[in-house]
């Protein structure tokens, strides 16, 4: 199958960049036959769409946390796919029913924030069910019951692959079911699908993909599900050189939702590919969106050479989300790389408050005469 020429043929269209609400994707709910399974805190619809009539019954939710919209669109794209009426998705609706909940916390979405309307992140909240959300999440998940499950998340551009210098532009985790980590044939299933996806993924954006920490906390969704011995996959869309849209990142989500979907429907005994797994190195804590190199200061009365470092704060400003450059970071930058290096190669710091950068500033500023920053980027 190729991939990206799908989610291209496949696309939908009128859902575009970060900010993605109730708004944005209730038409193109109302083409398909929905159900809705609750409300969020503020009394917003949580929409349930299933397709398919096969044996094997996948769960995916996406935006349980609001300002991760990108699964959202891939996830559309991926409905689009298969109501294509072509001999492959017909081929995929008779093996699988798929339980799709794309918007699980509508709030947030709305809002732009991570937590729901109570500011509870509803990724915390697996055990106690203290929100209307999490408990629409769990009698879905138990009236379903799935044989996979799938976590749909964004993560942000602060992640990197290990220490390869490239971003995790896609994540992905088996979680724990105990605190040992150990590795059951329930956790092996998730794996094998990850390394799959993994495989294809390879393809298109080497040395690219991550493997999230699988500490385990039993309050998170995937640890739980995990626990009740049902597969579950993390996907988390993160970032591609230049792409804050995250609509190349989107393409990516789509492969890996259709390839491991694929796999499952070509193996019906899923194989050990632990080993595959295990070898996808780690995400790491490894980036800034602006790293500024050799910038001179006067410090004390003296000059010195420092480095130091930005990163976009999202903001929603009327319905748009826009990215806010500040300064997040002054030296303690050796571990560090940047999505955008900027060599000042000795020029000095100069701005309209003290002529030295400080955490939280916007970074606007000038390097030397002739160099002027504007939110964070060289301005011509
Ligand atoms: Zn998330």
């Amino acid at each position: 199958m190729n991939y990206l020429l799908l989610q291209q043929q496949y696309k939908a269209e009128s859902l575009f960049g970060r900010y993605i609400t109730l708004k944005h994707i209730e038409p193109l709910l109302a083409k398909h036959p929905t159900t809705i399974v609750g409300h969020s805190v503020l009394g917003k619809p949580i929409y349930q769409l299933v397709l398919g009539s096969g044996k094997t019954k996948i769960f995916m939710w996406s935006q349980m946390h609001g300002n991760e919209g990108t699964t959202t669109k891939a996830l559309f794209d991926l409905i689009n796919f298969l109501h294509s009426d072509t001999k492959e998705s017909e081929v995929l609706l008779n093996a699988f029913t798929f339980c799709l909940l794309p918007m699980l916390n509508p709030d947030g979405a709305e809002l732009y924030t991570r937590e729901n309307a109570n500011l509870v992140d509803l990724n915390r909240d697996a055990q106690n069910l203290t929100q209307p959300e999490s408990k629409v999440l769990r009698q879905v998940f138990e009236a379903f019951q799935p044989d996979y499950c799938y976590n749909l998340h964004d993560q942000r551009t602060i992640f990197g692959v290990a220490d390869s210098g490239n971003p995790a532009t896609v994540s992905f985790l088996a979680p724990a079911y105990n605190e040992n980590r150990d590795i059951n044939d329930v956790r092996t299933k998730a794996m094998s699908v990850i390394a799959t996806m993994n495989d294809v993924l390879q393809q298109l954006i080497p040395n690219q993909v991550g493997r999230f920490d699988d500490s385990f906390n039993i309050n998170c969704v995937g640890d739980t599900f995990q626990f009740l011995e049902v597969p579950t996959i993390l996907f988390e869309a993160g970032h591609f050189p230049g792409d804050y849209e995250r609509e190349e990142t989107r393409k990516y989500i789509f492969t890996a939702l259709l390839s491991g979907i694929q796999y499952l429907h070509e193996n019906d005994v899923v194989d050990n590919k632990n080993d595959d797994y295990l070898k996808i190195p780690q995400n790491k804590v490894v980036f800034y969106d602006f790293v500024y190199k050799n910038v001179k200061i006067n410090y004390d009365g003296k000059e010195k050479i420092i480095n130091f470092a930005a990163q976009y704060k999202e903001v929603l400003n009327k319905e748009k989300v826009t990215f806010e450059a500040r300064i997040a970071q002054i030296d303690h930058l050796e571990s560090y790389f940047g999505h955008q290096v900027i060599d000042a190669q000795g020029e000095i710091y100069l701005d309209n408050l003290t002529n030295f950068p400080n955490i939280e500033q916007k970074a606007d500023f000038y390097l030397g005469k002739n160099i002027k920053i504007v939110n964070g980027l060289i301005k011509n």
